[in-house]
C-alpha cells in the first residue's frame, strides 16, 4: 500500500526520482531538473521531497522576481519616453501616487491594463496628447504631431 494523495484521497501515490518539471510565470518558463518525490496515479498531484520542494520554489520565486524587473524596467522606459513623471503615469493609470514608484522597482507589478496601455503609448507615442492634452513632451511624444504634409517641422502654438 502507497501513500495517500492529499488532493484526491486515492491510495498508491507513485515514487519519480530525477525528473524535470517547468515553472511557468507570465508567459515565461523555466525546467527544475533532478526533482524527486510523489505523484498521484489517479488526480497526478505532485509532492516533492524536501530538497526538491525547496529548489522548485527557489526557482518559481526567481523568475517572479526577473518577470518583475523586466517589466519594471519596460514600464520605466515606456515612461521615460513620454516625457512622464512617475506621479504623473500614476495619475493617467491609476493606482495611486506611487504605484510607479512600485512597478519600477519590481515591488509591484501592474495589471494587464496598464501594461498593455503603455505598451499601445510605446508603439504610438503621440497618442498620450489624447489622454493629457496638455502635456508637452519633451521626447519623440509630440514629433509626429509637428511634422506638416510637407515633411517639414513647423512651430506649434503651445495650447
Ligand atoms: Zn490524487
Amino acid at each position: 500500500m502507497g501513500m495517500q494523495c492529499g488532493a484526491c484521497g486515492a491510495q498508491g501515490m507513485v515514487r519519480f526520482r530525477n525528473e524535470n518539471f517547468d515553472v511557468e510565470h507570465a508567459d515565461m518558463k523555466v525546467t527544475v531538473e533532478g526533482l524527486s518525490g510523489w505523484q498521484c496515479a489517479q488526480c497526478e498531484e505532485v509532492v516533492f521531497d524536501a530538497d526538491s520542494a525547496h529548489r522548485y520554489a527557489v526557482a518559481g520565486d526567481a523568475l517572479v522576481s526577473r518577470v518583475r524587473r523586466d517589466e519594471g524596467e519596460e514600464i520605466r522606459r515606456i515612461r521615460q519616453r513620454l516625457g512622464l513623471t512617475q506621479v504623473q503615469a500614476s495619475v493617467l493609470a491609476g493606482g495611486g501616487p506611487n504605484a510607479f514608484s512600485r512597478y519600477e522597482t519590481g515591488k509591484a507589478r501592474p495589471i494587464a491594463a496598464v501594461r498593455n496601455l503603455f505598451r499601445l503609448l510605446d508603439a504610438h507615442p503621440a497618442l498620450i496628447r489624447e489622454l493629457l492634452p496638455e502635456h508637452v513632451s519633451t521626447k519623440a511624444a509630440s514629433r509626429p504631431a509637428m511634422r506638416s504634409k510637407r515633411g517639414r517641422t513647423d512651430s506649434v502654438p503651445v495650447r
